[in-house]
């Protein structure tokens, strides 16, 4: 048993950290959200079921986002939706940045159960997962329907639909009240070694995939936001039998968004004098509403 441990100092929050083991094609990543989660709910004001809703999909934004490696990549999870309380959630991730947001009918999440089911709250939708790589100014999307108990059961089907990569996911939330902590386990499988490889044929019952998931599968969510257990702990916990486990450097995590007046100075440069002087309010100014940041902005023009 080999562990190659990093000097992750106190507390591992706001952290991601990847980790392989190679003897069975493995990969995963471990997460948590405290400071920057709080930042980023305490920009809204939703109610409980929505803070769960948003606070999952940063998880599950932030340990897919760090499946790309180059600097400057960004990943998008978005919800679309119609004929339910919510029409539209938005997060991303990029170099250790991560943001999001939900947008919401007030009164029929009222009407709707303490712990309501992701189609009572969203109706008929689907999930979109994109991935923007700048190096080579590519994109790719992935669209998955919204079938399952949790969104993370959603993008572990996207995982074996779109990628065909078995892949499983764990989420623990505890973000009731004024908490407001998180964390995420996510593994997958890569018997070929390489990634982005076409893959035609998922092999689920993989006895090396059987094996891991089986592992990972044990995690708990009380386990994943017990502020005692680090995350290398966690990995420990779960895959201390095997021969080697690498442990990567660790990601750092923020809240970040891009709405800054120079970014909608370049927004509104596209538009004309006349679409600009629509936009003025009685003072002349012209203020843009950053959903992100669920407020106004008054750019300089
Ligand atoms: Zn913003």
């Amino acid at each position: 048993m080999t562990l190659f441990t990093h000097d992750s100092g106190a507390g591992n929050v706001d952290e991601v950290l990847p980790f392989t083991i190679p003897a069975r094609d493995a990969r995963g990543r471990v997460v948590r959200l405290g400071a920057t989660m709080h930042t980023i709910l305490a920009a809204h004001d939703y109610p409980p079921a929505l803070r769960r809703l948003l606070a999952e999909a940063l998880l599950l934004t932030t340990m897919m986002g760090t499946l790309l490696k180059d600097e400057g990549c960004q990943l998008t999870l978005q919800v679309q939706a119609q004929n339910g309380a919510v029409d539209l959630l938005v997060c991303d991730y990029r170099d250790g940045e991560l943001r999001g947001y939900v947008r919401h009918d007030a009164l029929r999440l009222a009407d709707l159960e303490p712990h309501p089911t992701l189609i009572d709250l969203f109706g008929d939708g689907y999930l979109a997962i994109t991935f923007d790589l700048p190096a080579t100014a590519k994109r790719y999307q992935g669209i998955v329907a919204l079938e399952g108990a949790s969104l993370a059961r959603v993008c572990e089907a996207y995982f074996a639909q779109s990628e065909q990569v078995p892949t499983l996911i764990r989420i623990g939330l505890d973000v009731e009240g004024g908490r407001c902590f998180a964390g995420g386990l996510l593994i997958q499988h890569l018997p070929d070694g390489e990634e982005g490889r076409e893959r035609l044929h998922a092999r689920l019952d993989h006895p090396h995939w059987e094996h891991v998931a089986a592992l990972a599968g044990s995690m708990t969510a009380a386990e994943l936001v017990d502020p005692a257990l680090p995350l290398d702990d966690i990995i420990w916990r779960l895959f201390h039998e095997e021969d080697e486990i690498r442990l990567m450097p660790p990601t750092g995590l923020t809240r970040g968004c891009r709405c800054s007046a120079d970014y909608y100075r370049s927004v509104l440069s596209r538009f004309s004098a006349e679409d600009l002087d629509e936009m003025r309010d009685e003072d002349g100014r012209i203020s843009v509403d950053c959903a992100f940041c669920s407020r106004l902005f008054p750019v300089p023009l």
